[in-house]
């Protein structure tokens, strides 16, 4: 087990952290996006296990997420939703498990939350690009590829959408409007990461990937960002970040990152106790 590092009475590891042969047995894209962001945080979820009540933000993209998983596997069935059952499944996924409390902000009324969620499930199926009639070739797909033979953990995760043709699909919820290439650049871990997983799964190339971010504006509105197959550059960049990780982990090399991220960082009171 990786030993604590030296944070003060607030944050003692608790059995919901991982040791660290456990974090160099496997890595996923969203592991591996924490470790790069911040070092220290990575240790509070990871290693600590730390766990935080659940934001509005992160409550509406994971609703999000779930509708169109159902809007998705309709469409895989061959028995599309209607408008009804897309609010019904909404209805269903919005009342949140006992034991993940949200911490609502009395500043944004719960309703006017639950309102904005549902305005981008309807303005996503109103001007997504993907056909009704298009069955997709996998919906919320779980994947590992073996990456042994490079000394490197078990690459795995999930892969929300691969539309007809090897379209691999993303879908982002965030408050404001993307920029195309930086957009791309911010996802390159995460989309290379389902690239490699869907290459290695077929045995094909997938065709393009697809950033589908439901943008929550006064007025939702959806920005799609393309790119074509992952090239070569972008594999040896991914793996040498996997090999930075396994530098790290077996050093356990816990150190903050201070910078714009903090604002948003659930473990910002922990981190001032660190030294
Ligand atoms: S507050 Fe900033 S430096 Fe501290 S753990 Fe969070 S992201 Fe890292």
């Amino acid at each position: 087990m990786i030993a604590a590092v030296e944070i003060g009475p607030v944050a003692p590891p608790t059995n919901r952290g991982r040791s660290k042969a456990e974090l160099l047995a496997t890595v996923s894209a969203s592991r591996l996006g924490t470790w790069l962001g911040c070092r220290l945080k990575f240790y509070f979820r990871y290693v600590a296990g730390l766990r935080k009540p659940n934001t509005p933000a992160r409550h509406v993209g994971t609703v999000v997420h779930a509708v169109l998983q159902q809007w998705n596997l309709a469409r895989w069935r061959r028995t599309p939703l209607n408008a009804e059952t897309v609010k019904a499944v909404f209805e269903q996924k919005w009342t949140p498990p006992e034991d993940e409390p949200i911490a609502w902000d009395a500043d944004e009324p719960k309703v006017a939350v639950k309102e904005q969620a549902l305005g981008l499930v309807e303005m996503y199926l109103r001007e997504t690009p993907i056909p009704p009639d298009e069955k997709p070739e996998a919906v919320e797909v779980s994947a590992e590829m073996d990456l042994s033979a490079h000394g490197l953990p078990t690459l795995v995760g999930v892969i929300d959408l691969v539309r007809a043709g090897g379209r691999i699909v993303d879908f982002k919820t965030i408050g404001r409007t993307p920029d195309g290439e930086m957009a791309l650049h911010n996802n390159d871990v995460q989309l290379t990461a389902y690239a490699l997983l869907y290459r290695d799964a077929t045995e094909r190339r997938e065709s393009a990937l697809e950033l589908h971010h439901l943008v929550k504006n006064k007025t939702p509105k959806l920005v799609v960002t393309e790119s074509g197959p992952i090239t070569g550059p972008q594999i040896a960049r991914f793996y040498r970040l996997v090999e930075s990780y396994v530098r790290g982990v077996e050093l356990e090399d816990f150190v903050p990152s201070p910078g714009i991220q903090c604002a948003a960082c659930e473990f910002f009171n922990e981190c001032r106790l660190w030294h």
